[in-house]
Order: structure tokens, then sequence, then C-alpha cells
């Protein structure tokens, strides 16, 4: 038989989804499992976002739509990105996809050509680092520790840049470490993407998880040199519990706009009608409900992280975003936890979920080995447990 595509052979399954199936398996087997895996809000769609796919079904709003979006969808989101990020977006330079997933995998195919570096920094999203080989091009990792809060500098992103860079890639607030870069952090990243002429994705999905009234700024808002070459990537599945109706947008110039629409409109014709009017009435509607969820996030997120500091052996940053924390686990290295030796992310998180049955995502895969994330989209209940569990299972 011939091989298979190079390009697609090198690509990983993603990890969190991984770690997400062995605990589901688990659970099927009668265990009773806690997940802190997948990064989804267990809040249930608001009744308002619900109703309006209903109605839209009903009225025979079931054909195909253009393929980058309905118009009054694109509309919206332009409506939102002013309003909420004091971005100008005309409704031809928003695109809609199949979840922001699908997006960023537009704009990658829109952007890169054979061989193209992109830089990512680290710990990062495990999909783009896959999504940038699937398209062609070559991820280059740039690492951020914790001591730096998970950011990376403007001095080591000029530093990873060669005659081959063709784009950065920056996850704001970010999964995994929930850590928010600031107006000045921005500004000197960007000028590093101006000088060397490098186009920014901007995955934005997480703006409206910020915690303690902090800013968010968009870095398309750093002035016109910034924003012509930023692909803002958003959604709806982080803001308003939307993760299973698949639907994203990203904001760009309108020449990058057509090429990811031409790109869409043969590999799915367009987002499924029932969600984009879905989505319609979650970026039109009342917007209580996101702040009612982010400010439960943010009770959720002064517990788990005061928790995790009071044990003795693993430690935590606040995150001041998204709903991730990253567990240190470094102290632990050559210890023997669940019977397993702790050499990182991997042997932890599967020594936990056996043993203390608690599913947390290892962070080797997100380029950070002494961390496992858990997500704190889960209810105060199954954080308390978890949290008990985890006690529990560093003194096994
Ligand atoms: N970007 C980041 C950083 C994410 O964490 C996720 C979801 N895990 C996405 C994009 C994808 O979101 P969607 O469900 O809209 O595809």
């Amino acid at each position: 038989m011939k091989e298979l595509s190079k390009v697609a052979s090198q690509v990983q399954a993603s990890t969190t989804l991984a770690v997400d199936a062995l605990a589901k398996q688990m659970k099927a087997d009668g265990l009773d499992v806690i997940g802190f895996g997948t990064g989804e809000p267990d809040f249930d769609t608001p009744e308002n976002i619900k109703e309006a796919a209903i109605k839209a079904i009903r009225s025979g709003e079931t054909k195909y739509t253009p393929a980058a979006g309905l118009v009054p969808l694109r509309k919206a989101a332009a409506q939102r990105l002013k309003a909420d990020c004091g971005v100008d977006y005309a409704e031809n330079q928003i695109v809609i996809a199949s979840g922001a997933k699908h997006n960023i995998f537009a704009a990658l195919m829109a952007l890169i050509n054979p061989g193209d570096e992109v830089i990512v920094p680290a710990p990062y999203w495990v999909t783009y680092t896959e999504a940038i080989k699937m398209a062609g091009g070559v991820p280059v990792v740039v690492y951020a520790d914790e001591k730096a809060g998970f950011k990376i500098t403007a001095a080591q992103l000029e530093k990873a840049v060669t005659d081959k860079t063709k784009l950065f890639i920056l996850n704001n607030p970010s999964n995994p470490t929930g850590m928010l870069y600031n107006r000045e952090e921005l500004r000197s990243l960007a000028d590093v993407c101006v000088r060397h002429d490098l186009y920014i994705i901007s995955d934005e999905i997480y703006y409206r998880l910020v915690y303690d009234n902090g800013e968010f700024v968009s870095v398309a808002a750093l002035g016109e040199a910034v924003k012509e070459r930023t692909i803002i990537v958003n959604g709806v599945s982080k803001s308003y519990a939307m993760t299973g109706w698949r639907i994203g947008f990203t904001a760009s110039s309108k020449e990058i706009a057509t090429v990811m629409a031409n790109y869409l409109s043969h590999s799915t014709s367009a987002p499924s009608t029932i969600s984009q009017y879905a989505a319609l009435e979650a970026l039109n509607g009342p917007q209580d409900t996101v702040d009612h969820m982010r400010d439960v996030f943010q009770e959720r997120r002064d517990y788990i992280v005061g928790r995790v500091n009071a044990m003795e052996g693993v430690s935590c940053l606040s995150p001041e975003g998204a709903f991730y924390i990253m567990l240190n686990i470094s102290k632990l290295k050559g210890k023997t936890l669940g019977g397993r030796v702790i050499n990182n992310g991997d042997d932890f998180s599967l020594a936990f979920l056996e043993k203390g049955l608690v599913a947390a995502v290892s962070c080797v895969g997100f380029g950070a080995p002494d961390f496992v994330r858990f997500t704190y989209a889960t209810s105060m209940e199954n954080i308390k447990e978890g949290m008990d569990r985890l006690e529990k299972f560093l003194k096994s």
C-alpha cells in the first residue's frame, strides 16, 4: 500500500480529548471519576439562545447560508468587536466558521506557504502546533516560564524571527495558563510584528472571561499598522456556553477574509444555519448571562487557587482570565505517587486519574512538562471534591 499523507501523519491526536476519552471510559465502567479535562463551560446555553435556534428551525431557516456566514451574524460580530474591543470592521471582513478552531485552521490555510515559520508562545493550546503542520507550516515554539507569568517578551519574540517567519500566534487570555497580556506588553510584541512584517493571529476566544475587573485589550486596537496584519479569532463557545453549536468568527483585512471564505466554501459550504441563528441571538441579545458566568468562574478560581496553594508539593499562579490553572508539579519529580514514579505531567495526570479518580490534562503536550492543567469550568461541588482528592493523593 502507498504511504499516507506525510503532512497528515505528523499530526498528533488532541491530548485534551484523549484524557477526556479515558475518563469517560472509566466513568462508563462505573468508576466515580471527576473531570477537570476539557475546557467547556458546565453552564447550559442560555434559554433565549436556544429559543432563537428553535424559531429558526420552525420558520424554515434550514438552507445553506453564504460561505462566510449570514450577513446579519457578520454584522453582529462586527458590532460586538466595536463595542467590546473598540475595533472597527465591516461585515465583509468577518468570516463565520464551524467553531473558532475551524476559523484558526482556515486562517492558517489562507496565510501559510510550505515551510513558512509560525511563532507560538508556550505553554500553548495544543491545536496551534498541529494545525500549523496541517497547513504546511513549521511551528517555532518560544517558551515562557512560570516566573515570567507564562508570558513571552518582545526580546524573546524578536530572537525567534527568521527570514522564514510569516506569523505570530497570540492567545490572550491564554489556554492553558489563564494569563492576560496588558496593553504595554501587547504594544511591545506588536512592534516586533510590524517591524518584521509578520501577520498576527490573535485568539481572543476567552476575552469575556477576565477577572478582578481586569482590562482586556485586543492587539488589533493598537493602531492601523497592527490591525491590518491581525486576524482576530473569536466565537461563542466559551462566552455563551455554546461549545456544541460550533460557531466561531474571524475579523481581518478584506483580502484575507475573501481567501478564507473561498477556502471554506469548498470545505464546509457554510456553518450550520441553525447554529448561526443561535449565535446571532447570543451576540445581539442580553449580555447579563455572560457577566453572571464570569462572576461564578471568578469565585471558583479563587477557591481552587486557595486550595492548591495550601497543599504541600504543588502550587499555581492565580490566572487573570479563561478558566484554567496550571498545577506546578516540579517538586514531586522523582517521587512515587499512586504507584508511579513522577517524572513529568504525563505521569502525574495518569497516576491521578487511575488512583485519585480525577481527570486533569498533562501539559507535556502544551510545551510545559512540569505542569498539569485543571479547568474550573466545572461545578463548585466537583471542584471541592477534586481538591479533596488531590490533597489525599499527594499524601499517598
Ligand atoms: N482557542 C482556544 C484557545 C481554545 O481553548 C478553544 C477551545 N478549547 C478554541 C480556540 C476553540 O473554540 P471552538 O469551540 O469555538 O472551536
